[in-house]
C-alpha cells in the first residue's frame, strides 16, 4: 500500500525546518511521497496580510527540485472561500483510494487540531505525524484531544516524529531578514537567492 504525506503551511517562507521535518517523516513512515500545500491567500481581507501565495508557491517548488519524493500542490490556493483541511483530505482520497495518507504537522499545530473543521471526522480518515517543536510538548495537549491522541499513539494512526528537533520558524527568518541580516543558513539556497531577488521580508 502506498503512504502519501499531505504536509500543509503558509510557507512564509520554506525554511530547512520544513525540509527537514519531510524528509524524516518520509523515511520514518516509508512515505512514497510528500506533497506540499501552500495555503492559499486569505480570502477576508482583514486577515493578517502574508507573502501572496504565488511567491510561496515558487519557492516551494525550488526548495524541493532535487527531492524525487517531494511534490507541491496549489490544491489549498485555487479554491474559493475558506480552505478546510477536511476538504484537502477528501481530495487526495479521491485521488488516491488505495493508499495510506498522512498529514504532517508540528506539535504547535497540533494543539489547535480541536478548533479544526470537522476534526473528528477528520482523524478517522487521515493518520497524524507530529514533529516536536520547541515549546510545544504533549502534555499540553489539550484536553479534547486526549482520547484520541492516546489510541491514535497506539493503534499507530499517530506517529511521533523521532529525529531531533530541528528548531527554526518563518516568523524568526522574517525577523532576520527585516533586521538586514541574512537568514541564508536556514534556508535552501535557491529560495534564499529568490528572496533576495525579489526583495521579499525587508
Ligand atoms: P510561522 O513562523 O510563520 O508560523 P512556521 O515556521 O511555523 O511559520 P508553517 O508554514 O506555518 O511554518 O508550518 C507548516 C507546518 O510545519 C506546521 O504544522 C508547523 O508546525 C510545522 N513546522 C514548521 N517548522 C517546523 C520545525 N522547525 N519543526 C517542526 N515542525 C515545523
Amino acid at each position: 500500500m502506498k503512504n502519501i504525506g499531505l504536509f500543509g503551511g503558509t510557507f512564509d517562507p520554506i525554511h530547512n525546518g520544513h525540509l527537514h521535518i519531510a524528509r524524516a517523516f518520509a523515511d520514518e513512515i516509508g512515505l512514497d511521497m510528500v506533497v506540499f500545500l501552500p495555503a492559499g491567500d486569505p480570502y477576508h481581507k482583514e486577515q493578517a496580510t502574508k507573502t501572496p501565495a504565488k511567491h510561496r508557491f515558487t519557492m516551494a517548488e525550488m526548495a524541493i527540485a532535487d527531492e524525487p519524493r517531494f511534490a507541491v500542490s496549489d490544491c489549498d490556493m485555487v479554491r474559493e472561500g475558506a480552505t478546510y483541511t477536511f476538504d484537502t483530505v477528501q481530495i487526495f482520497r479521491q485521488q488516491f483510494p488505495a493508499a495510506r495518507l498522512w498529514w504532517l504537522l508540528g506539535s504547535d499545530s497540533l494543539m489547535q487540531l480541536h478548533t479544526w473543521h470537522k476534526w473528528q471526522t477528520l482523524v478517522r480518515q487521515v493518520n497524524f505525524a507530529v514533529a516536536m517543536r520547541e515549546g510545544a510538548t504533549l502534555n499540553q495537549v489539550p484536553r479534547e484531544l486526549h482520547a484520541w491522541l492516546g489510541d491514535g499513539l497506539q493503534n499507530g494512526s499517530v506517529k511521533i516524529l523521532q529525529a531531533p528537533l530541528y528548531d527554526v520558524s518563518s516568523t524568526q527568518i522574517r525577523q532576520v531578514i527585516r533586521s538586514g541580516k541574512d537568514a541564508d543558513s536556514l534556508l535552501p539556497q535557491p529560495v534564499a537567492r529568490y528572496i533576495r531577488n525579489q526583495g521579499l521580508y525587508r
